[in-house]
Formats: C-alpha cells, sequence, structure tokens
C-alpha cells in the first residue's frame, strides 16, 4: 500500500537505534526526507548513511540531547519545515517509590512530557498554516497498565496522554492529526537494560528473566522495531486521516481486556 507520503519531511527525536530507528526507517521506505537525532554523534551519524543508502532520501543528522532546551533549538535549527513529528527520548530510570524525590520527577518530566509538547508547539502551527501535518508521541504500555518499577515513567507518559487527548481535539480541523504509540516490550537496548535489573532484583540470570518476561506475552516473544516502525509509518498515512487522539497499544495481546 502506498501511504502517500513521498516527499514529506519529518523529525524523528532520538532515532540512532531502537524505536526511534524503526520508525525512521519505516517512513524512510515511504520515501519520506528525515531529520534523525540521537545524542551519540557517531551513531546519529552512521545511522543518517545507513538511512541513505538503504532508501535514497534525505537524512540531516543532529547529535543534541532532545531533553534540553539547547538541544531542541539545534534539531529545530536543523529541521526548517516539518510535515511529521515523532517525539521520543530515553526512558526514565527504574526503582522504588521511595527512591524519587521532586528532581528525579522533574526530570522525568522534562524528558517524557514537557520535551514533546515543546516540539508540538514548535512545529504544529507550521503544519496547521499548511493544512496537513501528523504527530506521532511514542509513550508507554505503562499508560494503561502500570509497570511498578517505572514510577517516573507512568506518571510522566500519563501527563502526556492527558495533553494529547485534549490537544488533538483542538487541532483536528486543521488537517492535523496527533496520537501515540504504546510499546509493550520490545527487542531493543531498553529492553535488555530492563531484564538486567530484573535480574538483580530476582536473583536470576538476565536470560532467565528476559524467558520470565515472554513467558508472559501470548506471543511469547518481543516486538521488534520494524513492526513498531510499520504502525508509526500507518499513522503518518494518508489513509489514517481521520484516527486522531489515539492511544495504540503494540504488545502482542499481553494487556488483558476485552476492550
Ligand atoms: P533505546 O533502544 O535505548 O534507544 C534509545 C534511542 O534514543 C537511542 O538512539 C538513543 O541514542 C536515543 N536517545 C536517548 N535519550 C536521548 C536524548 N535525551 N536525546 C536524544 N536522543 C536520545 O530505547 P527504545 O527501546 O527504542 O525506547 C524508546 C522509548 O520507548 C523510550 O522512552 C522507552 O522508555 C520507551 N519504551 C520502550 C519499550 C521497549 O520495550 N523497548 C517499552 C515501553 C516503552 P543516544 O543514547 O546516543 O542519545
Amino acid at each position: 500500500m502506498d501511504f502517500g507520503l513521498k516527499g514529506k519531511r519529518a523529525l524523528v527525536c532520538a532515532s540512532s537505534k531502537g524505536l526511534g530507528r524503526g520508525c525512521a526507517e519505516a517512513l524512510a521506505g515511504e520515501g519520506v526526507n528525515l531529520v534523525i537525532n540521537a545524542r551519540t554523534k557517531a551513531d546519529v551519524e552512521k545511522t543518517a548513511q545507513d538511512i541513505r543508502d538503504t532508501h535514497g532520501v534525505e537524512v540531516v543528522a543532529v547529535a543534541a540531547d532532545v531533553t534540553t532546551e539547547e538541544g531542541r533549538a539545534a534539531l529545530l535549527e536543523a529541521c526548517g519545515e516539518i510535515d511529521i513529528l515523532v517525539n521520543n527520548a530515553g526512558g526514565p530510570p527504574p526503582g522504588v517509590w521511595t527512591d524519587w524525590d521532586r528532581e528525579d520527577f522533574i526530570k522525568a518530566l522534562d524528558a517524557n512530557m514537557l520535551t514533546p509538547i515543546a516540539l508540538i508547539k514548535a512545529l504544529v502551527p507550521g503544519m496547521m498554516d499548511r493544512g496537513w501535518g501528523r504527530v506521532v508521541n511514542i509513550t508507554s504500555r505503562s499508560v494503561k497498565s502500570p509497570l511498578s518499577a517505572l514510577g517516573l515513567s507512568n506518571s510522566a507518559r500519563a501527563g502526556l496522554t492527558g495533553y494529547v487527548a485534549g490537544t488533538s481535539r483542538q487541532i483536528a480541523d486543521k488537517g492535523v492529526t496527533m496520537n501515540n504509540l504504546l510499546p509493550g516490550s520490545h527487542s531493543t537496548d531498553r529492553i535488555d537494560s530492563l531484564d538486567a535489573n530484573n535480574a538483580k532484583s530476582w536473583g536470576v540470570s538476565v536470560e532467565e528473566a528476559a524467558a520470565r518476561r515472554k513467558a508472559g506475552n501470548p506471543m511469547k516473544r518481543d516486538g521488534t522495531a520494524e513492526e513498531f516502525g510499520a504502525a508509526c509509518a500507518f499513522l503518518c498515512s494518508q489513509q489514517a486521516a481521520f484516527m486522531t487522539g489515539q492511544n495504540i497499544l503494540l504488545d502482542g495481546g499481553e494487556f488483558n481486556s476485552t476492550l
């Protein structure tokens, strides 16, 4: 299916690896030109070259921390007119509720709630003026089903979800859609580090911790960045134009509910 995105321009944040890269690759596969980003210069430049070589699209690589004001300024300077914004950043560290104080919450809110909101505020007005735009926020299944060790993430992402619910309706008549993608366990560096954390607290090997986690999923496996990216590209497609303010769970059916 042709998603009708050829020649569009996307900013995909935090995208040298993992789910962000999956989204960047899938959009590039649809002929979308990209601005990609990560903090590690060598990684983001290598990913940019790989995507140029594979898909033949324009890719600008920006090495910056998207959760800082300076980082976002550098990104926006490289952007020009952006049609598609994919918000993403690393997730907050795991822990226990008694570990977290005000500064930890401020950091998590900055990274996983206020950073996407700042980029939405910077880029959506241009999309509205041009009458077409897509925003996809990578959040987490923890929005629907909390992961106890990820209280900082649960809190910050719930805040972003509330913001998107209202704001998506305010911009809907200008051709701009805004949706959240909620990853369950996907095979990336992030899940490896969560497995290592579980292994430590359960007193088992990392392999055993990963096996226990996968056993709890109806598909008995993790998702892939490619599968995740394909869902992102669909949300950005012309075909998804009537879909906004939604929270799409990609978790292999792990969240057990009828509706
Ligand atoms: P990942 O494999 O660790 O990849 C993170 C990517 O983001 C890397 O390219 C990293 O590069 C970049 N990055 C991290 N922090 C950044 C920052 N402050 N500024 C710019 N770039 C940054 O992570 P992932 O698994 O793809 O996860 C993406 C998001 O989904 C995270 O918020 C995670 O918590 C959430 N999530 C993931 C899963 C899962 O199973 N994978 C499940 C639920 C939610 P640099 O390190 O070089 O900056």
